[in-house]
């Protein structure tokens, strides 16, 4: 019997890992530069977390969670995003003690059992920030110019930034209550989840996929028409922010987020390149889920990336990124010099060169076509007479240039070329 790889989950090959390096270290490197410390949390945390941090309404908890029970009988859960995760270890950890705001990243894989697409699997990973600490909308405007950076820097030019707000539980109810009002006399041509959703919390209609719902939510209230005061200050501030640091945005008037915690500032980018529709990247505001957790009531906000859709759009809109680092040399030994030309390379390697040696004990002609495979820049043939001698033809793979350098100058010699 073949066993293949679950499925919704899939293997990142050798070749495609310097595509992920590139990503995940300039997203570290930018993060960095605005002060984010990394952190990363357990693969699964206790159900209760996400059933209470993610909320009970979200698609997430109701259907895309993989629920197990351990060998202790405990109901565990492999974490289907980062936020509740990082809150709780927030608590935990009493970080709270920490000067605020705590500005932290992540780059972790997350689990949820979703229909198979392109850019949505059942394992993914995410980059992600939350700052925690800071009720000011200028720690909203700081997690989504940390986007920009990247980005920008990135060279991911066709994007935009989808800005909302979500109110608080001060001016939730009364948009609620005009959603309801709204929805009600349409429910039976709506999906049955959208029913379901109706009950528990409306809001979360506004997120359906399902076609024939989509009339009724296009002509739905807009919470922007219900802010209080409070909160369309705090909104007005995060677009004047936004403004100052050059960051253009489009209001989006029904944008809902896909987790129950968020308070205020929603946002997303999306991809404006033809034919990969999508969100990239979501996130928004969190005031309550701390407490909800069992800490002390803290604001804090953040986002969320799938790095998956993420390198899908780099393919998309022709970005290149850097290659894998290349090999500086390779060694072709003999029987009888097969062990100096490992201690050679392991000489070299140790002063940082990349250098490929023979472990197969393979005839010549096989080493050659290895060399060439490897692509290396340089190539030695380690015979009798070079270990005697202490020097060693170098030949340019890319030319077939040659010249004779000592055992001693082989280091300093390699190092040159590089530059
Ligand atoms: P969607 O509406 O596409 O299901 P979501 O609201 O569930 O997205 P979030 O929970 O906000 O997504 O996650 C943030 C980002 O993580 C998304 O914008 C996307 O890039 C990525 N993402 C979410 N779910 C998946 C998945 N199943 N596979 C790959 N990437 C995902
Ligand atoms: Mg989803």
């Amino acid at each position: 019997m073949n066993i293949a790889a679950p499925k919704g989950t899939k293997d990142i090959l050798p070749d495609e890992m310097s595509r992920w390096h590139a990503v995940e270290n300039l997203f570290a490197s930018v993060c960095e530069r605005y002060g984010y410390k990394e952190m990363r949390t357990p693969t699964f945390e206790q159900t209760e977390l996400f059933a209470r941090g993610v909320g009970g309404s979200t698609d997430i908890v109701r259907k895309e969670m993989y629920t197990f029970e351990d060998k202790a009988g405990r109901s565990m859960t492999l974490r289907p995003e980062g936020t509740a995760g990082i809150a709780r270890a927030y608590i935990e950890n009493g970080m709270a003690s920490l000067p605020s705001p705590v500005k932290l990243y992540y780059d972790m894989s997350f689990f949820r059992y979703e229909k198979m697409q392109k850019g949505r699997y059942r394992e993914f990973w995410q980059l992600g920030c939350e700052i925690i600490g800071s009720p000011s909308a200028y720690a909203d405007a700081e997690v989504i110019a940390i986007l920009d950076t990247f980005f920008t820097e990135l060279g991911l030019a066709e994007r935009q930034l989808e800005l909302g707000s979500i109110g608080c539980p001060e001016c939730r109810p009364d948009f609620l209550h005009a959603l309801r009002a709204h929805f009600e006399p349409n429910l039976d041509k709506m999906c049955p989840d959208c029913n379901e959703r109706f009950k528990i919390n409306p809001l979360r209609i506004l997120d359906c996929k399902v076609e024939s719902c989509q009339p009724f939510i296009a002509n739905a209230p807009s919470q922007l028409d219900y802010l209080c005061a409070d909160c369309e200050e705090h909104f007005d501030k995060a677009k004047r922010a936004l403004e100052a640091l050059d960051i253009s945005y489009n209001i989006n008037r029904s944008m809902v987020r896909g987790l129950d915690y968020y308070t205020r500032t929603v946002f997303e980018y999306v991809s404006t390149h033809v034919g990969t529709q999508g969100s990239i990247c979501g996130g928004g505001r969190y005031d309550g889920l701390v407490e909800i957790l069992g800490g002390k009531a803290t604001p804090a906000v953040g986002f969320a990336m799938g790095i998956e859709r993420l390198l899908l759009e780099v393919e998309a809109q022709g970005i290149e990124l850097p290659a894998a680092a290349p090999v500086d040399l390779f060694i072709i030994s003999f029987p009888d010099t097969a062990v100096s030309a490992m201690a050679l390379a392991q000489k070299l390697i140790r002063s940082g060169l990349s250098v490929q040696t023979d472990v197969m004990e393979r005839s010549m002609k096989a080493q050659m076509k290895q060399a060439d495979r490897s692509k290396a820049e340089y190539l030695v043939v380690y015979g009798a007479e070079e270990l005697a001698a202490k020097q060693f033809v170098i030949k340019r793979l890319s030319d077939g240039a040659e010249e004779t350098v000592s055992a001693d100058d082989l280091t300093d010699y390699l190092l040159k070329a590089r530059k």
